[in-house]
């Protein structure tokens, strides 16, 4: 067995990372400047959009989306209860009512067939998930939102880099948010970043992440700004760091290598696993570049005598880390006593949670890791297989 514990996830730092941070130090401007504008410039390139816009989180990133397409008191927004807190909360700092719609089992991702049940004259938004990095599909989203005159802003925190039927993530939708917290594709440590071809909504954005100043600090105190700046609306405080994005810009170079190494170690699980009838493996499409960000393996349980939590337990036992994504957001008490919820309402979201684990995929992993990995699960599969 491993001596050390394996973490479920862990950031891929290395020189790069670190001369660049130091740099940034060294130089004497550590906000807002034009290390943060490089990293626009270079992600907008990565994913194929007009305007990039950096912020501190995913969830500002969420916010200031929303915020920027208008979305008022009372409106409806329609996404998946299958997602992380930020996905819903943002709707609710509006005053405005997330309207679940349950997931499509084989991809953990919004069904888009019952999309449009939900529509109501309140309805302006639709936020798809793409939960793990596997795009939702966005032909179909998107075909629903122009016959309903809807904004789509697609949560893509964990899909960098990832791509439909052969666009990149990030050049599709009206606003996509992506999220460079510390265990997402790419990190700053925390950051996000909203991409979109709309000069409007980018401008707005730019504003509203720095107290709705015309102008921000750089060209506020640079040599060729001015002192003299106006408040337009009452802002947030988003804006992301020079230090921050130093660490941007060198894990942006490194994407497509994260990525193939995260292809290589999901592959090599499949192979595996696909052996086994107590596991069904992570649904993977042809047309669609995976991000894998997670690896999302999910319990036939009928087949074992334990179920997914003792499985993690005994994943730890056995030195390895592991997650659940997610606990669907419906079932959370926030929501369930707001608007009345049963874990039933949405009895996809709720029975797939149930049964699901995810398992470590990260670039750091060494060939030594993958193999534990697998070691432990199929040593687990085959102590407590249903007799
Ligand atoms: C991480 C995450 C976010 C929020 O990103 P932060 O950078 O942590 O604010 C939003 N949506 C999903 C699905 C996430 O996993």
């Amino acid at each position: 067995m491993r001596e050390e514990f394996l973490p479920f996830a862990l950031p891929d730092i290395g020189e790069s990372e670190i001369s660049g941070v130091d740099t940034v130090l060294r130089s004497g401007w550590i906000t807002t400047g034009k290390v943060t504008r490089l990293f626009e410039d270079k992600f907008a390139e990565k994913v194929g959009a007009k305007y990039a816009v950096a912020v501190n989180s995913g969830t500002a990133a969420m916010h200031l989306a929303l915020e920027a397409v208008g979305l008022e008191c009372d409106d409806e927004v329609i996404t998946s209860p299958y997602t992380f807190a930020a996905t819903a909360e943002v709707i609710r700092y509006f005053n405005a009512r997330p309207i679940f719609v349950d997931i499509d089992s084989s991809s953990f991702n919004i069904r888009t067939d019952i999309i449009e049940s939900q529509i109501t004259e309140k309805t302006r938004v639709i936020i798809p998930v793409h939960v793990g990095g596997l795009s939702s599909e966005l032909d179909s989203i998107h075909e629903i939102a122009k016959a309903h005159n809807l904004v789509v802003i697609e949560d893509a925190a964990h899909a960098l880099p990832a791509n439909y039927k052969g666009r990149m993530i990030g050049s599709i939708g009206d606003l996509t948010c992506f999220s460079f917290y510390a265990t997402k594709p790419i990190t700053t440590g925390e950051g996000g970043m909203i991409c979109t071809n709309n000069e409007a909504w980018a401008k707005r954005c730019q504003i509203m992440a720095l107290h709705g100043i015309s102008q921000d600090a750089w060209k506020r105190y640079s040599r060729e700004g001015s002192w003299y700046y106006e408040i337009i609306a009452p802002g947030f405080k988003y804006n992301l760091t020079d230090i921050a994005a130093a660490m941007g810009v060198a894990q942006l170079k490194k994407t497509d290598r994260m990525l193939r190494r995260r292809r290589e170690i999901a592959y090599r699980y499949n192979r595996i696993f696909q052996e086994y009838s107590e596991l069904q493996i992570p649904h993977d499409q042809k047309d669609c570049q995976h991000s894998w960000h997670l690896y999302m393996l999910r319990l036939n349980h009928g087949r074992l005598c334990i179920d997914r939590s003792k499985f993690i337990e005994e994943l730890y036992k056995r030195k390895i880390g592991a997650s659940v994504h997610f606990i669907p957001l419906h079932i959370h008490p926030y929501y369930r006593e707001t608007y009345d919820y049963k874990a039933r309402d949405y009895p996809v979201a709720y029975r797939e949670y149930l049964r699901e684990i995810s398992l470590p995929i990260y670039s750091k992993m060494s060939d030594r890791d993958i193999q534990d990995v697998i070691e432990a699960v199929v040593g687990i599969v085959k102590k407590f297989k249903s007799k």
